[in-house]
């Protein structure tokens, strides 16, 4: 049963609402887990919700922000009639204190309710009081301090034509019926992974070990860029992904898998899919390229967007995109998918890639290994385009490169660089809740 928040409140409204409604004193948080003990499965928690409110007439937003007390593998439905849009949650404990206690409610807002579906599920329920669109514009760890973090999500509100949004439901009713058609040809590049399926049935498993794929590139005929002094990517990338392979397997917690163990090739789609299959919780795909720049030297991390960063981020992905080509069949295309459902799974994906990308930096900078100018870079890689998967690329250095290409080459060097990039892994899986003991 869903129980209405049936508090009767003003139509007024100021300029910008900032409405916690609830705050819960910490000590409520679950007590910090004592080295050595399992990893917590801790309930899900809704601990605070709020609304804020921005600008005037057709520029007015709204945004939702839900703290919860790790991170939430949820859904998402907008429906019509009223205009409004749900949450799915599994099992969630509703922490905070159960009245409101402001006077004024955001003016796009025409209700909020909440309580659990069934013994597996919760949900949300926002009702507007106008066509919308919804957007996710946060899904992050608060803050790294506690364990586990706490888990904020902002949904961002805004005002649509009655047209637009129509479109935007009859979207979001296309997609439920290709997922419903069996052996549809679209359907497995459409839905979303079983994790987020699992989500929406409320069968998530908080205990599941946190699953990354490593993806050597290039392989067999493939051999990639080829150095200066005859260095081939498709051996160093395979060479340092198993150095990193076997880091990983040392961390509680963390299910590393390789696309390729040996020199063979694959094609890109294989890659992806493989990932797929295994569940991914983060994809990385490695690889050491070369560039007509010979003095370029150092790593950089790519994340995926339409719009490349920059030339030489363009150029890059174009030719990683042309692996496919090698072994003369059609390039795979995937299909150009127009759904809202996706398109919000596609935008926290690339929040949480990007955080990756931004972390990874950050370390690497730590630890004095050589980037690029700007390392953070995007670009439209085909391996890159998982929709509800965060992945990022990884090129080592650049084989054009003499000193490049003796480094990344070295063992020694594989193995600092594996254990950086390990530590940054689990740190990541520890913000989003797989680990419950902070590494
Ligand atoms: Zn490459």
């Amino acid at each position: 049963m869903l129980r209405p928040e049936s508090l009767k409140l003003p139509e007024s409204l100021k300029l910008i609402v900032l409405i916690f409604l609830f705050l819960l004193p910490t000590g409520s948080f679950a007590p910090p887990l004592a080295q050595g003990q399992e990893p917590a499965a801790a309930s899900l928690k809704l601990v605070n919700i709020g609304f804020e409110t921005f600008g005037e007439g057709k520029d007015k937003k709204l945004h939702i922000i839900a703290v919860f007390n790790r991170r939430p593998d949820y859904s998402l439905m907008v429906l019509d009639q009223p205009p409004r849009f749900i949450v799915t949650l599994p099992a969630t404990q509703f922490a905070f204190a159960a009245g409101m206690d402001t006077t004024s409610r955001p003016a796009l807002l025409r209700d909020f309710r909440y309580g659990a579906t069934g013994a597996e599920n919760a949900r949300l329920v926002f009702g507007l009081r106008q066509p919308f669109h919804l957007q996710i514009i946060e899904s992050a760890a608060l803050a790294t301090a506690g364990t586990p973090p706490a888990w904020r999500v902002i949904w961002e509100i805004a005002p649509a034509t009655p047209e637009s949004f129509q479109q935007y439901l009859s979207l979001q009713q296309a997609d439920k019926a290709a997922a419903l058609i069996p052996n549809n040809e679209t359907r497995q590049n459409k839905t979303l992974s079983n994790r987020q399926q699992a989500a929406a049935t409320g069968s998530g498993d908080s205990n599941a070990p946190f699953i990354i794929v490593l993806d050597p590139g290039h392989g067999d005929f493939d051999s990639g860029a080829i150095g200066v002094n005859n260095v081939r990517e498709k051996q160093v990338t395979l060479a340092f992904a198993q150095a990193l392979y076997r880091v990983l397997q040392t961390k509680a917690g963390i299910k590393p898998y390789l696309t390729r163990e040996t020199d063979s090739f694959l094609r890109l789609g294989e890659r992806v899919e493989k990932a797929r299959r295994l569940n991914a919780d983060l994809f990385i795909s490695i690889h050491a390229d070369h560039i007509d720049t010979p003095s370029l030297q150092g790593a950089t991390i790519y994340t995926l967007s339409d719009k490349a960063s920059d030339d030489m981020a363009k150029l890059l992905a174009e030719h990683e995109n042309k692996a496919d080509l090698l072994d003369g069949l059609p390039a795979d295309e995937p299909p150009a998918v127009a759904d809202i459902l996706l398109d919000m799974a596609r935008r926290e994906t690339r929040l949480f890639s990007e955080d990756f990308a931004r972390m990874t930096v950050a370390a690497l900078k730590d630890s004095r290994i050589a980037l690029i100018k700007n390392p953070h870079r995007f670009a439209s890689f085909q391996v890159l385009k998982t929709v509800d998967i965060p992945s990022v690329l990884i090129e080592l250095g650049y084989l054009s490169n003499p000193e490049d290409e003796k480094r990344i080459a070295d063992p020694l060097w594989q193995d600092k660089m594996a254990h950086i990039l390990a530590d940054i892994i689990a740190h990541y899986a520890w913000l989003h809740g797989k680990i419950g003991v902070k590494p």
